[in-house]
């Protein structure tokens, strides 16, 4: 039985995120999405309401939990006996920092690996911090988040859906 951490703000998730889930659920046993309630960031969304977009998001994936969590990830994961996180990758700008995090977190826990997932490519270029960008102009998000993420991401942006 092997588990995973799939950690991030998921702020908001998008389908570059639900890729990355998808995919991994193909290849663990049991998924643990942990959305990071990070007292340094000023998140566009509270964590409960995250937790609760992505639970909606992947309400017919099986193995798949979400919850959120605070201080060390390697924590969380000895918390949940985890046996590897699992991290998206989408361009080399993303490398150096990964893989700082992950010595970093196998010098705290040597019993938690990390696993990269490179990108689909159809979804590259999708950020949450993008999102939040086009969304705050109005511009289309419909095709990169999940169906149920669409209208909260404008309401907090004061743009109404025609
Ligand atoms: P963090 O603040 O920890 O970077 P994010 O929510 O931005 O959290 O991302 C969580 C994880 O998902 C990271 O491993 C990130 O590289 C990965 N990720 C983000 N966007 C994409 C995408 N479009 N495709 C695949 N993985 C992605």
């Amino acid at each position: 039985m092997k588990t995973a951490i799939y950690p991030g703000s998921f702020d908001p998730i998008t389908l570059g995120h639900l890729d990355v889930i998808r995919r991994s659920a193909k290849i663990f046993d049991k998924v643990i999405i942990g959305v990071l309630n990070n007292s340094s960031k000023s998140p566009l969304f509270l964590v409960e309401e995250r937790v609760k977009m992505i639970q909606e998001a992947v309400k017919d994936m099986e193995k798949v939990t979400v919850e959120s969590f605070s201080g060390l990830l390697v924590d969380f994961a000895k918390e949940k006996n985890a046996d590897v996180i699992v991290r998206g990758l989408r361009a080399i700008t993303d490398f150096e920092y990964e893989l700082q995090m992950s010595q970093l977190n196998n010098k705290l826990n040597p019993d938690v690996d990390t696993m990269f997932l490179t990108t689909s490519v159809e979804y590259a270029y999708l950020s949450s911090s993008a999102i939040k960008e086009i969304a705050k102009f109005g511009g289309s998000i419909e095709s990169l988040v999940p169906e149920n993420v669409i209208k909260p991401v404008y309401e907090k942006f004061q743009i109404t859906l025609s």
